[in-house]
Formats: structure tokens, sequence, C-alpha cells
């Protein structure tokens, strides 16, 4: 790892666990009112672009359920038992369920065992808190496993749902929850935070190729400095600017290679959604962007059911020539 992304790593792990990050202040307000009013429902869906902090948001929700020690916005301390067990993952009435490595899915089995111990009554009758992460994840059989959950809740339970496209949750679960919207900061903000969570030391042009590449969140943005995606990313924009210029989209292919198809492709969406948003920098015509973007996500669902990555991108770069051509000519 190199010096700088050795430097913006410490800055990730510097973020604090229990601590609200600075453009979620407002959505917290509203959270903190409604509390305060009683008037919280058991079931809350966190939704917002991904990289805006979701996971960080639910946590500390979580915590100020348990919490005993509360500030006056209704902030957990951060320090008591209960916050450094919600910190660590280890507190008792605490658990979430994500789907399991390689599976598209959340288990229906882990949804269930989920549901069960919320409905044990707990020792002390104290709160108990599960996470689903992403809610985007539940197929019909967990959606439904959580269903009487939602609708009858166990007292002191309380269900968060992470999403990022709540709309294409299912509607009978959808409609059972409260909806926190998290919203991205304004550039600046987002490029400040950025700056001070990287660490001394990161030019400011890969501060913002980052926040571009991440399309304006954050934590994706950091992710990026951190794992050396701006330096992948910064070459791929060098070949696709080469096969305008006539370049080989089978070399090209082979250089991105199998396993970054993925990436490469939600890349390409991004950058793509840019181009549409300033048609002075298209290098394609600005009216085949649209229907590109299309192909690019038919493209990354094809990969996701065991398309051939290498025939994916070759087949993806070579309309990218012919596109980038037609706008040289
Ligand atoms: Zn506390």
């Amino acid at each position: 790892m190199s010096a700088a992304a050795g430097a913006a790593a410490a800055g990730i792990e510097a973020i604090e666990p229990l601590r609200l990050l600075p453009w979620q202040r407002v959505t917290w307000q509203r959270v903190s009112e409604i509390a305060a009013r009683d008037r919280l429902a058991h079931a809350l869906l966190i939704c917002g672009p991904r990289g805006s902090g979701k996971q960080q948001f639910a946590r500390v929700l979580a915590a100020a359920l348990f919490c005993r020690a509360r500030d006056a916005a209704g902030l957990p301390c951060g320090q008591c038992g209960d916050c450094r067990q919600v910190a660590s993952g280890s507190h008792p009435g605490y658990m979430a369920v994500s789907p399991e490595e390689g599976k598209r899915d959340i288990a229906v089995e882990a949804v269930r065992g989920l549901c069960e111990r919320l409905s044990m009554t707990s020792h002390d009758g104290r709160a108990k808190v599960a996470v689903i992460d992403p809610a985007d994840d539940l197929n019909l059989n967990g959606v439904n496993a959580l269903l009487k959950t939602v609708e009858e809740p166990p007292p002191g339970s309380h269900v968060l749902l992470i999403s990022e496209r709540p709309m294409a949750l299912r509607a009978t679960l959808r409609s059972r929850c409260q909806l926190l919207r998290l919203p991205l900061p304004p550039r600046a903000e987002a490029l400040g935070w950025l700056a001070q969570a990287a660490g001394p030391g990161v030019a400011q042009t890969k501060l913002d190729a980052a926040l571009d590449s991440a399309n304006g969140a954050p934590l994706q943005a950091l992710q990026l400095l951190r794992d050396g995606g701006v330096e992948l990313q910064q070459g791929w924009r060098v070949l696709l600017d080469g096969l305008g210029a006539g370049g080989d989209p089978v070399g090209a292919a082979a250089a991105i290679g199998e396993d970054q198809a993925g990436p490469f492709l939600r890349w390409l969406f991004v950058y793509v959604l840019q181009l549409l948003r300033n048609p002075g920098r298209a290098a394609v015509p600005h009216h085949e962007l649209g229907r590109f973007a299309d192909e690019l996500v038919e493209n990354l669902r094809r990969l996701e059911i065991n398309a051939k990555p290498q025939l994916v991108l070759e087949a993806l770069l070579i309309r990218w020539r012919l596109l980038a051509q037609r706008a040289h000519s």
C-alpha cells in the first residue's frame, strides 16, 4: 500500500463509530423530535445514496436506543457499556443481518432467527434493535418472514432497515416503515470532510476526482482514496480516451481484467451520468449516452447471472469505440 493510501486508511478508521456524520444532523434532529413526542415507529427505513452513511446513522440510532446517558440532542454518550458494545457489535440486544459472503439475498433463516430473538422478552425489559443491511437484498420469503414482526412489533423492539432503493422494496414492507432520508452534503462540505478524513498530504485534485467518481458521496469517496480506486479509475479513463483515438477494445478489456468487470461497469455508469449532465464534455455523442447507460445496467445484470466478464467488457468497449469515433467524425 502506498503512503498516501495508508494515510487514507488511517483516516477511515478514525471515523468514530458512534459519531453522526456532519450532514446527518438535520435528519437526526427530526428523529429526536419524533422520538421526544413518542412517535418513533418500530420499523424505520433509513435510505439514501451509497456513501451517505446509512450504516453509521443506524449504529448511532441503535446506540441511542440503549444508552442511558444521552446528551441534550438525544445522541448516545459513546462511552458507556451499552455504547461500547454497540460500537463493537457485541451488544446482546443488538443484532444485524446481511447477505452471506457471495450470496445475493439475505437468507430467510437469518431473518426468521432475528424475528425470534426480537420476540423474546429481554430479562431487564430493555430495547432490542435489529438492523437489516441492506433491506434491498431481502427476497420475497425474507420480506414475508419479517412482515409479522413489523406489523405486530414485540414491545421494546426496533427494526432498522437500510436501503439504497426504497421504492424498489415491496410496498407491504415499505408502507409499514417510517422513512428517514439521508441527504448527501453540498460539494464544498463534502470536500472539507473528505480532506479531513483522508488526512494530510492528499492532493486537492485527488479529492476532487474521488468525489466525482463517488457521485458526491463522501464515504464512498474516502473508500476510493483508501483502496487506490482513484488511480485505478484514472487508468480506466485513459483506456476509454484511447479507444476514442482508435485503440484496441479487446486489449483494453484484457487490461481492465475479468475481476474488475463489475467495478468498471459501475464506474462507467457514473461517468456516463456525469457526461449526460455536462453536454460539453461528451466523449461520445450526447444523444447516445442515455441508451449506453441502459446497456450498462443491462450488462451489470448479465454479469450477476454469470455472463462471461471478458465478453461483456469487450462488447461494451467495442460499442464505446464506435460511439467515440462517431463523436470525433
Ligand atoms: Zn452511552
